[in-house]
């Protein structure tokens, strides 16, 4: 059981490894986790996600319109900007739904993109890709700095790191009824027994309950 495994010195690999086993053993409950996660799956969501939301509090990207929080449209279509990493096809649309195309420096006249378009062709690339929170949760930089178009001052993804995972919320609910039911305390409480804990829970505007790190 859990008082058998002691974090210290135990990286974080280690500990969620530990964590995972005692649930499935214990509880008998298999905690599904993100796996995977590259360069490329990061940047390209963080820049979707500073696009149409940015739930950062004290990031912005590098061109935002007056009073806004996200890039701005005039940047994101400036068919001069070189993106970084992220390709331009993956994320604008014309207002025919297909990838805008360049000519030189230029829009090709007729394969524009359309802000409507992109916007809700963005959307869904976040919630298909199972970004927490309908797809509006925070997504770190898959760079460091991040690149074009975004540049923002965010920091690279811990998930990258191998210092941070995003567990099953829907997996955790049951884990935590469980813990519950047999009076063994909250799963915040479990999730200290391995030397973890979720340091977004209470973000006051993204929290993530389903994102784990190593205690400090
Ligand atoms: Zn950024
Ligand atoms: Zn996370």
């Amino acid at each position: 059981m859990a008082s058998i495994f002691d974090p210290k010195g135990k990286n974080f690999s280690q500990r969620i490894n530990a964590f995972l086993d005692d649930a499935k053993a214990t509880y008998g409950i298999t905690v599904g986790k993100d796996s995977g996660r590259t360069v490329d799956w990061q940047q390209k969501h963080h820049v979707a996600h500073m696009f149409l939301y940015n739930s950062y509090k004290s990031t912005k990207p590098a061109k935002v319109d007056i009073g806004k929080r996200t890039i701005s449209w005039s940047h994101f279509s400036d068919p001069k900007v070189i993106w970084a990493t992220v390709k331009f096809s993956d994320f604008l649309r014309t207002a025919k739904n297909s990838v805008p195309v360049k000519d030189g420096t230029k829009w090709k006249v007729g394969f524009e993109p359309d802000q409507k378009a992109t916007e809700k062709h963005v959307k869904s690339l976040q919630t298909t890709a199972g970004i927490g929170n309908s797809g509006k949760a925070m997504v770190s930089s898959g760079l460091k700095p991040c690149g074009q178009p975004c540049k923002c001052g965010a920091g690279r993804s811990k998930h990258l790191d191998g210092i941070a995972s995003d567990l099953n919320s829907g997996n955790l609910a049951t884990l935590s009824a469980k813990l519950t039911a047999a009076k063994a305390g909250t799963l915040d409480n479990y999730l200290a027994q391995f030397g973890l804990y979720r340091p977004l829970l209470n973000h006051p505007t993204s929290p993530e309950k389903w994102h784990v790190e190593a205690k400090p």
